[in-house]
């Protein structure tokens, strides 16, 4: 068997490697890359595509169902709900993507070969396709083989036990469903099969969900968790399952599913690495600032490299290694990694937390004095920034509310920007939104409030 020789082959065709392939077909650079799932990865098959596509079926169906509860003078009768025809509606969206991330690669003149993928050596790859075993050889490797979730030993993964992937496929909504741990999947994908009508418990080992973020970032999600009658239980650890039970250190929660998202580990078992003497930060690849690894010629991205496991950070990654390979001067210059999460409301974080910065100004802007959050009957929430006492340069924005997640952009921008809090006071912003909610946090901070 003669080896396949290449300048690029990249393993691992999710956000960060189809990116990367991508940018680098783009540049000339005569690119190969492997998957043995359909093209876009976690994120676009069994993560972010599908677990927003539930998210916002679960919105509407719980919006109708409780329209006549509140004071708009709708009535309407319950709705029903088909979840096989949701899930299949969900499918057809993550096939669109499949297929149009093919064609992109395609476009892109980059070669995408279905299969699994193992290093021989730094430079050689064999890959397991249908057609049998092919043989790659390559001057640079870029390893984006992403994450799976973490599977508890008392809590294998199969029957009433599911993990994420397993969660956005069911077609039926359980009576019950108990979510092991408070993070971002347990939240978004827990309060969406409440919204369907299953009655939630969230068991979180820590003292409050989300426990990267502030409390006040996570107060409004709390309360709302409550409203929709979804029980959450802090400092709780899972033990085991039988039964129809899930026991805890607490005690026993009736469960017909039960639900494990605590964490994801990097998928580097196997890919092979052990044929490589690569360095390891912790059980994650070691990278430097350009996602260089301890070999010459290989590349690591994406989840692979450690937190934050975000779609965007892999994908920036993926396009600057691109760059970098076609002799562009590029490096890793981004000021902050915007995170979202999904949750209701929602939650959006840039650059720094109050307290993580010394001679700070934090201000905020509560939604309850936003008129179009009042049009929206969403008051929840608040819009903060934090910005450097001597020189008024905002280092950090964070907002909590219905629909922040389109926020994002313009605090990243602010951020990237170099803004000062002069620059977005000054910035007229459109009323009424919730984007006036930043104008006002910043003129608060500047002690020029308006609206409050
Ligand atoms: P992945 O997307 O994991 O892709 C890696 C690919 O490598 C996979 O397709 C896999 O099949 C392939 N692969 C692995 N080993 C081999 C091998 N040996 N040979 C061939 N192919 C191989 N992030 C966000 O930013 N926003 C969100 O809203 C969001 N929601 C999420 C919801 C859920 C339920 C989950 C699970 C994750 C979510 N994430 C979200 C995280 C996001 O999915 C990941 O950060 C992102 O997918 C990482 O991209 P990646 O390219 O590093 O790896
Ligand atoms: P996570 O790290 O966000 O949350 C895991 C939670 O489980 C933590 O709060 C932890 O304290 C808790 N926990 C751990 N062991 C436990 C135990 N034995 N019993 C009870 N609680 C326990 O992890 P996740 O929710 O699985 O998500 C994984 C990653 O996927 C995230 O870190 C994120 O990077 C990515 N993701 C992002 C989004 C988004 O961007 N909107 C959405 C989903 C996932």
């Amino acid at each position: 068997m003669s080896d396949i020789k290449c300048k690029l082959l990249v393993i691992g065709a999710g956000p960060g490697g189809y990116v990367c392939a991508i940018r680098a077909g783009q540049l000339g650079i005569d690119t190969i890359i492997v998957d043995r799932q359909p093209p876009g990865g976690t994120c676009l098959n069994v993560g972010c595509i599908p677990s927003k596509a539930l998210i916002h079926a679960a919105d509407v169906f719980h919006n109708i169902a409780h329209a006549s509860d509140g004071n708009l003078g709708i009535t309407v009768s319950a709705p029903e709900l088909d979840l096989g025809k949701t899930i299949a509606w969900k499918d057809r969206i993550v096939q669109r993507l499949n297929e149009g991330v093919a064609g992109l690669l395609k476009k892109a003149k980059v070669q995408f070969i279905a299969g699994d993928a193992r290093f021989v050596d730094g430079k050689t790859v064999t890959v397991q396709t249908d057609d049998g075993e092919k043989r790659f050889r390559a001057e640079n490797v870029v390893i984006a083989t992403g994450s799976a979730s973490i599977e508890l030993p008392f809590l294998p993964f199969g029957g009433d036990i599911l993990s994420s992937t397993d969660a956005l496929a069911l077609s039926q909504v359980p009576k019950s469903m108990v979510v092991v741990g408070g993070g971002y999947i347990g939240l978004e994908i827990g309060t969406a099969f409440a919204k369907l009508g299953a009655k939630v418990t969230i068991v979180e080992a820590t003292e409050q969900i989300l426990p990267q973020y502030d409390s006040a970032l996570t107060k409004p999600v709390a309360q709302r968790l409550k409203e929709l009658g979804i029980e959450v239980q802090l400092n709780t650890k899972a033990q085991g399952y039988a039964k129809g039970l899930l026991q805890t250190d607490k005690g026993e929660i009736p469960a017909d599913k039960v639900l494990v998202a605590v964490g994801r580990r990097p998928r580097t078992n196997s890919v092979g690495i052990e044929e490589l003497s690569l360095s390891m930060d912790g059980a994650f690849i070691e990278v430097n600032s350009a996602c260089q690894s301890s070999m010459r010629g290989i590349y690591a991205i994406g989840d692979v490299t450690g937190e934050p496991m975000l779609a965007h950070r892999a994908m920036a990654q993926g396009e600057m290694v691109a760059e970098r390979l076609a002799g562009h001067k590029v490096s890793w210059d981004k000021r902050c990694i915007p995170a979202v999460c999904f949750t209701d409301p929602e939650i959006v974080t840039c650059g720094v937390l109050p307290g993580e910065l010394e001679n700070s100004k934090v201000a905020e802007f509560p939604f309850a004095a936003n008129g179009r959050a009042m049009t929206t009957e969403r008051e929840d929430g608040f819009v903060r920034v934090v910005a450097r006492a001597d020189d008024d340069a905002i280092m950090g924005i964070q907002a909590v509310g219905a629909g922040v997640s389109e926020l994002s952009a313009v605090f990243s921008l602010a951020i990237e920007m170099g803004s000062t809090l002069q620059d977005i006071a000054a910035t007229i912003h459109a009323h009424p939104t919730r984007s006036e909610g930043f104008q006002e946090a910043a003129l608060s901070a500047l002690g020029k409030s308006l609206h409050i």
